[in-house]
């Protein structure tokens, strides 16, 4: 679970990334038409074209890439961060290469020029890498690197100091970009205990605390779906109305603890009993529902008695001694006439009742709705 969440959050930390960098897919294309005829002001025009050629080249592979990853699942975060370094890192490599191979030794126009690119670059990488600790790292390894270029080609006093303040610009930014980075995952890690806290609300809910069964507001609410699916494609839908027998000596003789584990049992032996896509509810007390959906009279009847035998067999050790619960069920059919779930619900009721009436642990099959 945990190992699933920091995937998960690591995958939104690579999703913030590819958002932030939106400029990559829009602005980097005619930007480097911008700066490559800038540059030919100081280089030669074929290496500012084939610099401009190359970079739109990168563009397109990593804005591929990142259109790729926006459709991919979130289990995937490693190996996107990996195909995103590489595809963005090319992207870094040919902006920072720029310092050196643009640089005109001696010429300080040139210097100040593709320096003034390059702190565009370091302060633009902090500001969009931030929600990605890693990618921040990668994206400022080619800027860092590429600052040692023009002390190599000319080794002036002013190159090598410009390079260490370059180098100084770097590492103030990367404490920044970190802290940046701390609190976007903070807010993540917030987001997503907010929905598990969320669902885990939705949850409770519709359950009832004591057996983990759907509780009564979730039976009428899936009760009342169901009926209209019923009645519109004209499909039975069987009700079968539960209640423990004789259950309150149970807590006389052994107490409210014992009755509570007693429910649980009930409950347990109720689930393995019903089909996937059957509504058991605990309504209250000890009394459950089960909602049959596409089920007739026949099949109805056959899942109550395999219930009530089921129920009838258990046997619940308790501390206080041995208790054997058994159930009354009644069973009501609804034919898709159009019948309320209020009318359903008390034509079961009445045939539980009637169970009861005839010795308990036994079904009673509710006789059909009179138009
Ligand atoms: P019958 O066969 O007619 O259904 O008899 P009964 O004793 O089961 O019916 P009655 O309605 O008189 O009693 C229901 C009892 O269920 C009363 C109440 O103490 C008990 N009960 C209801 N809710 C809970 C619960 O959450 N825990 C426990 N332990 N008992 C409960
Ligand atoms: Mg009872
Ligand atoms: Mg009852």
């Amino acid at each position: 679970m945990e190992q699933a969440n920091g995937a998960a959050v690591r995958w939104h930390q690579l999703r913030l990334y590819v958002d932030n960098h939106l400029h990559d897919r829009f602005l980097a294309p005619p930007l480097t038409v911008v700066v490559a005829a800038l540059l030919t002001l100081w280089v030669p025009v074929w290496q500012a074209v084939l610099w401009a050629g190359v970079e739109l080249v990168v563009i397109a592979v990593y804005v591929s890439v990142y259109l790729r990853f926006r459709r991919a699942p979130v289990d995937e975060a490693g190996d996107w961060a990996r195909r995103i370094a590489l595809a963005h890192g090319a992207h870094m490599a040919m902006w920072s290469s720029i310092v050196v191979w643009a640089y005109q030794p001696g010429d300080l126009s040139s210097l100040m020029f593709v320096m003034l690119v390059h702190v565009g670059l370091i302060s633009l990488t902090v500001v969009m890498s931030n929600p990605h600790r890693r990618l921040l790292l990668s994206d400022l390894v080619a800027p860092a690197v590429a600052l040692v270029g023009p002390p190599l080609l000319d080794g002036s006093l002013f190159s090598v100091g410009l390079a260490a303040l370059g180098l100084l610009y770097i590492a103030l930014m990367l404490l920044v970009g970190l802290k940046i980075h701390a609190s976007t995952l903070e807010a993540l890690l917030l987001r997503q205990r907010n929905d598990q806290l969320i669902s885990e609300l939705e949850r409770q809910v519709k359950r009832d605390a004591l057996t983990g069964l759907a509780n009564r507001r979730h039976f009428i609410e899936t009760g009342q779906v169901e009926l209209q699916r019923a009645a519109r494609y004209r499909h039975p839908l069987a009700l079968l109305m539960v209640d423990i027998d004789h259950f309150k000596p149970v807590n006389d003789t052994y107490g409210h603890l014992a009755g509570d584990e007693v429910l649980k049992a009930v409950a347990a032996v109720c689930a393995e009993s019903v089909r996937g896509n059957d509504c058991l509810a605990r309504l209250g007390g000890e009394e459950f529902a089960v909602l049959m959906p596409e089920t007739g009279l026949g099949e109805a009847g056959a899942a109550a008695e395999r219930l009530r035998i089921a129920v009838e067999q258990l046997r619940c050790q308790l501390h206080e001694g041995l208790v054997t619960p058994t159930v009354s069920i009644g069973v009501a059919i609804t034919e898709g006439a159009g019948e309320s779930l209020s009318s359903l619900m008390r034509r079961g009721d009445q045939a539980m009742y009637a169970a009861k009436a005839q010795g308990r642990n036994r079904v009673v099959i509710a006789p059909p709705l009179v138009a």
